[in-house]
């Protein structure tokens, strides 16, 4: 659980915020917390950092659905013809096969980038030297060389395309609900899909439509609360990152103070909970397969704020237990919620 070391096999791990496989390319830091060795081939998750103009050439991807999260600074998106201006806690899902790009415009911009499919943890090992550092480089090249591209293009899922940037192109008009299907689009930070149960206030980044069913997305913003009942799942696996705040995190019998930056993996199997601690906490949960998804929509309402109210809404747990025979989720313990009242 602890050591910051990738596993290697499918099981529980944490990794601190800026642990993990670092590597170093046209100036931009990868950093790669979960590769398909580490969870069953289920997910990877890469944190990208950069200075302004490092970039990303025009690109696709045959069999990689891949979704990026901006962390910090301001990210020029190119996708599909198109360009976005992205900014902190904006999302944009890049199905398999779109061409896309990016170069960041700010002195540091940070990314969180995650994919299934085949392997773009092996494309940045590919396109980069393993680094000491935990940030980007404070100077280098922002220019990929041939070399490394080839060697990528060669052995890898992606495919770089004629046009490197995108020097103008029509504006991608950033969207507040997910579409319905497999599609490439942006999210503005703190639309989405938004639900509540009790203080916690859950929106769909991607739902299953989005992604053939791959994985879900959805961010969690919340005050103190009690802890979750603890539980596992049989058939997914969850991955847990704090952009804000603080958690505690229990998994595998472990207690683990969680906070901005850090990355759980909880594979099928792991009895695991959590609960918010700060006055206002934001995580983002990725489950792989997206299975999962009506357990938010039986356990919250539809809800029109940004923010979770001063006064709890209904928490209906009481739905999960009548529908549990439906859903990948084993309580473990006793399943009875707190108190609405107390939430
Ligand atoms: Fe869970």
């Amino acid at each position: 659980m602890t050591g910051n070391e990738l596993p290697g096999v499918k099981r529980s791990y944490l990794i601190r915020a800026g642990e993990g496989q670092r590597l170093t390319f046209g100036g931009e830091l990868a950093t790669v917390v979960a590769r398909n060795e580490d969870t069953g081939g289920l997910l990877e998750v890469i944190f990208l950092s950069g200075g302004k103009g490092a970039t990303f050439p025009l690109h696709r991807h045959k069999a990689s659905h891949e979704s990026l999260y901006v962390l910090d600074g301001q990210l020029e998106l190119w996708i599909d013809g198109k360009r976005a201006l992205l900014s902190r806690n904006d999302y944009a899902n890049i199905p398999a096969g779109v061409i896309h790009g990016y170069q960041m415009q700010s002195h540091r911009t940070q990314v969180l980038s995650w994919s299934v499919g085949s392997s773009l943890a092996q494309m940045y090992s590919l396109l980069g030297e393993p680094y000491p550092g935990h940030v980007h480089p404070e100077s280098g090249s922002s220019e990929i060389a041939a070399a490394f591209f080839g060697k990528a293009q060669a052995n890898s899922d992606v495919e770089f395309v004629s046009e490197t940037i995108y020097s103008s192109a029509q504006t991608l008009s950033p969207v507040a609900m997910p579409p319905k299907g497999v599609e490439a689009y942006v999210i503005e930070a703190g639309e989405g899909e938004r639900m509540i149960a009790g203080s916690d206030l859950f929106a769909f980044l991607a739902h299953q439509g989005n992604t053939s069913g791959q994985f879900i997305s959805v961010t969690t913003l919340g005050p103190p609360g009690d802890r979750i009942p603890d539980h596992f799942h049989e058939k997914h696996t969850e991955t847990f990152f704090c952009f804000e705040g603080k958690m505690t995190m229990w998994a595998d019998g472990k207690e683990i103070s969680f906070l901005p930056g850090d990355f759980l993996h909880v594979p099928a199997g792991t009895v695991h909970s959590y609960r918010i601690d700060a006055p206002f906490t934001r995580f983002m949960g990725v489950l792989a397969p997206g299975l999962f998804e009506p357990f938010f929509r039986i356990m919250c309402d539809p809800y029109d704020g940004y923010i979770f109210p001063l006064e709890p809404r209904p928490f209906r747990f009481d739905r999960v237990m009548q529908r549990l025979g439906e859903l990948d989720l084993k309580l473990v313990g006793d399943p009875r919620p707190a108190p609405a009242t107390q939430r």
